[in-house]
């Protein structure tokens, strides 16, 4: 499997992927998330797992059962941990543990190598029976709630090492701490090369006229990706331009805030038939790539944001995107070369103009684009990074190992 990586990523890459390889063959490595669908975990578990497999790794993916009031609680941990102001009692916090205990007791956590993702699933630490168990945190984290982080901080601790996005979210712990950023795979469904006809029923199906420019954003319906700042900046570059506004997103298990975002944007829309609100039934990735290959500007206009997968995966289509200066977006554009980083509405309403009035800078931007997600987001260098991590934990703190 990772031979049909060859031509589209790095050399390098895939030379190091064949030595860790031989290195885990037969090694058990078992991820835990809290969703198998909806947002960027599970779309890189869905593609990272079957390639661990194809790589001779025993390789498994647990997700942790639940009721809705664990979500409503891990949803507010997750709300403080990127700023907001949530209150929590002590009851919250046994629910969360009493859950992850009964889960502890269903599921399978013997493995060599235990990724546990985010804090819902945190608390299984004091369950581990063997394994060298790694906490990988997709959060932004730049500005945490501090009694919350504390809280999420003591089952961290307890862990081997914690892998966090970027450098900033990185929290004051006496574990071995990673940088590890996400990354896309270019054969999946959501990103490989589509054929005019699959792109144009997708069109289609959605009835969008093709003679108009459209501005695009894909996110979860989650106020942190802020869907009406990106309204607010479509209706500042409607009074110069024409085009159309389409927000494409699907809902997540682990995330119950989704339906209540969804009304406050409807509402917000106010019936305005160019701005198009799409909810999108799970595992709708042919039709995500095709709206991205679709677009003429991509925004990601996310007020906080732990990577952004979905700046990658337009970024990868050739499209310069829009984003936010948040978390794990300016890791991805290169403002002015690649794409914008903008800090408010008008920035963002003032860069969507540039890209309409401009098909050259759009294009030259957009060919740079793919070739930073080529050189630094795809997903044989974020398997080389987790494996790299593997290494350095049998190798009981060397920080030095040998690998060829
Ligand atoms: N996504 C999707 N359908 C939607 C909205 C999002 O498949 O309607 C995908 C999107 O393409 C990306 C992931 O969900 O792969 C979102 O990851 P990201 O890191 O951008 O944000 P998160 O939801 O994890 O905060």
């Amino acid at each position: 499997m990772i031979s049909q990586y060859r031509g589209i990523a790095p050399k390098g890459q895939l030379e190091l992927l064949k030595i860790l390889g031989e290195k885990f063959m037969g090694r058990s490595i078992l991820n835990v998330n809290s969703t198998r669908a909806g947002g960027g975990v599970a779309e890189l578990l869905h593609r990272i797992m079957p390639i661990l497999a194809s790589m001779g790794m025993d390789a498994h993916w647990e997700v942790i059962e639940a009721d809705d009031r664990f979500f409503d609680i891990t949803k507010k941990i997750h709300n403080a941990l990127q700023g907001n102001k949530e209150d929590f009692n002590d009851g919250m916090w046994d629910h969360h543990f009493e859950i992850n205990r009964q889960n502890a007791e269903k599921l399978d956590l013997a493995a060599d190598f235990v990724f546990i993702h985010d804090p819902q699933p945190a608390p299984l630490i004091k369950f581990r029976k063997r394994g060298h168990w790694i906490w990988r945190c997709h959060i932004d984290m730049s500005t945490p709630q501090q009694d919350v982080a504390g809280r999420i901080m003591d089952y961290a601790r307890l862990y081997e090492a914690a892998v966090f996005s970027v450098a900033k979210f990185a929290m004051l712990l006496p574990i071995p701490e990673f940088i590890v950023l996400p990354s896309i795979d270019p054969l999946s469904d959501k990103n490989r090369e589509l054929a005019p006809a699959e792109i144009e029923e997708t069109a289609q199906k959605f009835d969008l006229p093709p003679d108009r420019p459209m501005i695009l954003q894909v996110s979860r319906f989650d106020r942190f990706k802020d869907p009406v700042g990106v309204i607010r900046a479509y209706r500042i570059v409607k009074k110069y331009n024409d085009c159309i506004l389409v927000l494409a997103g699907s809902p997540a298990r682990d995330d119950p805030e989704g339906e209540a975002v969804l009304a406050e944007v409807q509402n917000f829309a106010d019936g305005d038939p160019d701005i198009r609100i799409l909810l999108l039934p799970p595992f709708s990735d042919k039709e995500i790539n095709a709206l991205q290959r679709l677009a003429t500007v991509v925004f990601q206009k996310s007020l906080r944001e732990g990577f952004g997968l979905t700046v990658s995966e337009a970024m990868w289509k050739g499209k310069p995107v829009i984003g936010g200066a948040v978390g794990g977006i300016p890791h991805q554009i290169v403002h002015g070369v690649n794409g914008f980083l903008v800090y408010s509405e008008e920035g963002g309403a003032f860069r969507a103009r540039q890209y309409l009035n401009n098909d050259e800078m759009l294009k030259r931007m957009g060919e740079a684009a793919r070739e930073h997600i080529r050189n630094n987001f795809l997903i044989t260098r974020q398997i080389g990074d987790y494996l790299s991590i593997c290494l350095g934990a049998e190798s009981g703190g060397k920080t030095v190992m040998e690998i060829g």
